[in-house]
């Protein structure tokens, strides 16, 4: 899609439809064409033989959406990610359609159709749990008063001038994600050298990168994430404006950059697209604490990480279950654990500074990225229950084993295992415990802890493994467990 999380509060602003011919010099000029030599679009129409897309591999919805617009007199071709996927031989995660049909004229021939978005209008065709995105042609005038685009300091606030199949092509991002696929004949129509980017396996920008950053930056976070989804490399020119630009990311709606933060590292190449934003300098304009914590050369800290990241996608992979929670749990954890340490009080309750640091923490990273509050919860909860794992103690291990978000804090407590042996040895000691039969374990665990209090901020593992319990015989006349 090419606009994320924006909400319906526009729905009734009004919209003046722009059919007008692509005046080819000047709208390559607005966009800085001229500028690369290699970006000026020669229309390449590849032939069904010439390629490899399949319409076994498009989904039905997708299909019929686009056979709906065709018989209705539209034009409609399947379009960006879908088909670059496509022609890759990948599976794309979803189909999105662009049309000469303006938003209403969609909404007029679905009825499972709604529409969306102020900033970037289009219209959601929902068949089961299966949404079809479908924006009509957008155009390239940069002028105010023609249609409905807003552009403030260079950055495109809303985008809702229609325009021609052309124009829309130069409106994209990367020229891998311009190609148009015809199911009126199935060929592919390649604008702007996207087909010659797959072949060379490099992410180039449309036009001259630092308009295109300044008009939507979270285009530079597109280019990590596709580069590490893809396996792709970014063009020198496309990647050489991120440390200048890179601060723009904080003018960006923190809800958009908690939808890119999805896409990122929970659709299976998070481990991938995490370098790539560290290796482009990005990591710190979304993930502040992270790349604070990191610059201080904790070790332990980035192999929690990357290892998290990985055990992520390895879950996505195998089709299991992931919440965000765990893995902003992950990112966070370094920089939350030393606010901890430091504001923890020799001889006082830990808690207290724990919670403080948690709040501290995910306000700043809100301000970002906003985390919504059902998750900045649960990683609250996987945080505050570190220092409980210390507490071996027969009471509180069945509290803790009890605890809803046990599973979490204790796959995290795993994670772990990389800052010191003493955390490893505790995760062997819980996963050992978890194990056991209830009888056994308390018998295997002491009504008071030994040696260490509750809250400590340095775990280490004071307790041996529970054994099994060994039969004693009572002494005579007495009375009481353990
Ligand atoms: P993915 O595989 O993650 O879905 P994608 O390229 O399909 O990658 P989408 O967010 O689904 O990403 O966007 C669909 C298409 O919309 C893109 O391929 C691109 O053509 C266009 N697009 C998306 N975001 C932008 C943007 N910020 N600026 C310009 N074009 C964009
Ligand atoms: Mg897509």
């Amino acid at each position: 899609m090419l606009a994320a999380s924006d909400n319906e509060a526009g729905a009734r602003r009004r919209f003046r439809p722009c059919h007008r011919k692509l005046n080819a010099p000047k709208d390559f000029d607005r966009l800085n064409l001229k500028a690369r030599n290699d970006a000026k679009p020669v229309l390449r129409i590849i032939p069904r033989e010439q390629h490899t897309i399949s319409r076994k591999n498009i989904s039905k919805a997708a299909l019929r959406v686009l056979y709906r617009l065709n018989e209705a007199g539209y034009t409609a071709y399947l379009v960006g990610g879908a088909v670059r996927d496509l022609l890759l031989g990948g599976h794309p995660k979803d189909f999105d359609v662009a049309t000469s049909a303006t938003p209403d004229e969609v909404k007029k021939l679905f009825r499972n159709c709604r529409l969306i978005g102020r900033r970037f209008r289009l219209a959601h065709v929902v068949y089961g749990n299966e949404i079809i995105e479908v924006a009509t042609f957008r155009g390239t005038s940069e002028e105010e008063g023609e249609g409905d685009r807003h552009i403030v300091d260079g950055r495109i606030v809303r985008d809702n001038v229609w325009g021609t199949i052309e124009e829309d092509a130069l409106r994209r991002d990367f020229r891998v994600n311009a190609m148009y696929y015809d199911i009126s004949d199935f060929s592919v129509r390649d604008y702007v050298g996207g087909i010659q980017d797959l072949h060379d396996r490099v992410l180039r920008l449309i036009g001259d990168p630092t308009t295109r950053y300044r008009e939507d930056p979270v285009r530079m976070l597109r280019a990590a994430r596709l580069a590490a989804k893809l396996d792709f490399r970014i063009d020198p020119e496309a990647s050489a404006p991120f440390s200048e630009l890179g601060p723009l990311l904080s003018g960006v709606a923190p809800a958009r950059l908690f939808d890119e933060s999805l896409k990122m590292f929970l659709t299976g190449h998070g481990l991938k697209s995490f370098r790539m934003l560290e290796q482009c300098g990005l990591l710190k304009f979304m993930f502040p604490a992270t790349a604070r914590a990191l610059k201080r050369g904790d070790k332990a800290l980035r192999s929690l990480i990357e290892q998290g990241l990985q055990n992520t996608d390895e879950r996505i992979h195998e089709g299991k279950s992931v919440t965000p929670a765990f893995l902003f749990a992950v990112l966070l954890w370094g920089e939350v654990r030393d606010l901890a340490h430091t504001w923890t009080t020799p001889g006082k309750d830990a808690n207290e500074a724990w919670s403080r640091a948690a709040m501290h923490v995910v306000a700043e990273q809100c301000q970002r990225v906003a985390i919504p509050r059902r998750f900045t919860i649960t990683m609250e909860e996987i945080w505050s229950l570190q220092p409980r794992f210390e507490q071996i103690q027969r009471k509180k291990v069945f509290r803790l084993l009890a605890h809803p978000r046990f599973r979490a804090a204790f796959d995290f407590l795993l994670l772990r295992a990389a800052e010191s042996p003493a955390i490893g040895e505790l995760g062997q000691w819980w996963a050992h415990a978890q194990q056991l039969p209830h009888e056994t374990l308390a018998a295997a665990l002491p009504l008071q802890q030994h040696g260490g209090s509750a809250g400590d901020t340095e775990p280490s593992a004071r307790a041996s493994a529970p054994r099994k319990r060994k039969r004693r015989r009572k002494p005579a006349g007495k009375s009481g467990t353990t």
